[in-house]
């Protein structure tokens, strides 16, 4: 006899590592619990490298499916990355309509779960009589916050949103001062961005529910703080929310087959057991020159062993993303004169790019100084390694203050400050790597304690296979009313 078909969930991630990595964890998790599951993938934004390289890795029941590309080339180049991904999702609709109708026709379908930035394609699911749920790469704050915007402009029309008040007290007791904001909710209401921002997170509440890259342990206060919001019969307005991560970059097969050959790995063979401070600022964090200079200054002075992954440096004074070009795209030809040869045997910087979750893993690694990107962030937590948070945009400020304040297991530089833009110091630099690498004890035990959370988060009766299996049921429960 044929086995029965399994309930089918649609996955739909923005493009980009830190989108689909997540969402393709999730897929593999669902699998687990006994779905099979489609990811679609935007064509425009890809490298195509992204997706390729997911399918090997992928269980059999998980399918790729790409969305054709739709034009995009008409967007004026500043927009922000959001923005795009957003209008991106926006312009594909059609597509995304035709493909999951289709989908829906062959399969068991039984819910759709859309990236955070593509909740515009809600409507499908309810069309199709599914559920529809959200999916954060983000963090549960994230969503805290996201739930007080949509609170402040219940019912407001485009010219009478209201500026977010600083200091924000979050849901659970997260409290952000202005720089701490992430960038698109500092946006002034009357800035056309920020209307955009209101609708894109108004529609959150068309939503089944909203799962969280992100596990219990991690976000205890704001965990807790959303249960009793969830509780308060009538007075909550929004999905509810499932904390169903930590969801991380697998060790890629084929790179820790090419692990020996790694020159970041085989220099970190060679150094003492938690004596190297690891220095990335993710895919787009860049420096200023002059910040570039003062943090090749602060390793050098600390007497540290690091391995600094450098990247091009920004060049118009701000943080962010930079991409070099012509006789500039080497990175290394940034750093002050001589560093290279002073620093050599006790020091490592690499142009780009290092294997990071394999860093972060190897028994050399003491500690990281991070700019706190979600996916970082998680990585590191994973790897019990203590962190020098240095937030440069987006969401980071607001992550710092996670680890920082709530967690314990990061110290900031620079201390948070209301002016984001301000130089650090080489002498602070120097000061909290080695006070880190030297000290530091409380912050690594704290690192330890939480690695061990997020290795339980998935484990038979850990908290976030609990949440997820609360999704299934209600997806399975869902399917037996519909057919
Ligand atoms: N990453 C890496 N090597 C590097 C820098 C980054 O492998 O040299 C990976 C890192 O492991 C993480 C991702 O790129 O998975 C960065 O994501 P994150 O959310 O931390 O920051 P973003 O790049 O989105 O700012």
């Amino acid at each position: 006899p044929k086995a029965p078909q399994r309930p089918h969930v649609v996955l739909l991630p923005s493009p980009g590592a830190g989108h689909l990595i997540p969402m393709a964890e999730l897929a593999r998790r669902l699998v687990e619990l006994g779905f099979s599951a489609t990811i679609l993938t935007f064509t425009n934004l890809s490298a195509p490298v992204d997706a390729d390289r997911l399918t090997p890795c992928l269980p059999a029941s998980v399918a790729v499916a790409a969305l054709p590309a739709v034009q995009m080339d008409d967007l004026p180049a500043n927009v922000h990355e959001g923005r795009v991904l957003a209008e991106l999702a926006r312009r594909s609709l059609p597509n995304i309509r035709t493909l999951v109708h289709s989908i829906n026709s062959t399969t068991l379908l039984a819910a759709v779960v859309l990236d955070f930035l593509c909740p515009m394609a809600l409507p499908i699911a309810a069309e199709l009589g599914v559920p529809g749920y959200i999916f954060f790469p983000s963090n549960l704050a994230m969503v805290a916050l996201t739930r007080h915007i949509v609170e402040l402009h219940e019912g407001a029309a485009p010219g009478e949103y209201r500026d977010v008040a600083v200091p924000l007290e979050l849901p659970g007791g997260v409290s952000l001062c202005g720089a701490d904001i992430p960038d698109a909710f500092r946006a002034s209401f009357t800035n056309p961005r920020y209307a955009k921002l209101v609708e894109l997170v108004r529609s959150y509440r068309l939503a089944d529910g909203i799962l969280v890259n992100t596990f219990y342990e991690m976000e205890l206060g704001t965990a807790e703080a959303f249960k009793r919001l969830e509780q308060a019969a009538g007075a909550f307005f929004f999905p509810p929310v499932f904390p169903v991560g930590p969801f991380v970059r697998r060790p890629d097969p084929d790179e820790a087959a090419a692990g020996a050959s790694s020159p970041c790995l085989e220099w970190l063979d060679r150094q003492p057991v938690g004596s190297v401070v690891y220095v990335a600022f993710g895919s787009g964090g860049a420096l200023p020159v002059e910040q570039t200079a003062e943090l090749a200054a602060g390793l050098e002075a600390s007497g540290q062993r690091f391995l600094w992954v450098v990247r091009m440096p920004s060049l118009d004074g701000g943080n962010g993303h930079c991409r070099g070009d012509g006789d500039y795209d080497d990175p290394l030809t940034w750093l002050p004169k001589g560093f290279l040869e002073r620093t050599r045997g006790r020091g490592l910087a690499v142009a780009a790019w290092a294997p990071q979750v394999r860093v972060l893993s190897h028994p050399a690694t003491a500690v990281f100084v991070s700019h706190c990107g979600w996916n970082s962030t998680l990585e590191s937590v994973g790897c019990g390694v203590p962190m020098l948070a240095w937030p440069l945009y987006a969401e980071q400020g607001m992550n710092a203050v996670i680890l920082e304040e709530k967690l314990g297991v990061a110290l900031r530089v620079p201390p948070a400050r209301e002016d984001d833009r301000c130089l650090v110091t080489r002498h602070e630099i120097a000061t909290a790597v080695k006070e880190l690498v030297e000290g530091g004890q409380k912050l690594r035990r704290r690192a330890e304690s939480l690695q061990k959370a997020a290795a339980g988060a998935w484990s038979p009766e850990g908290p976030s296979r609990r949440a997820l299996e609360e999704v299934a049921v209600k997806l399975k429960a869902a399917l037996g009313r519909e057919k």
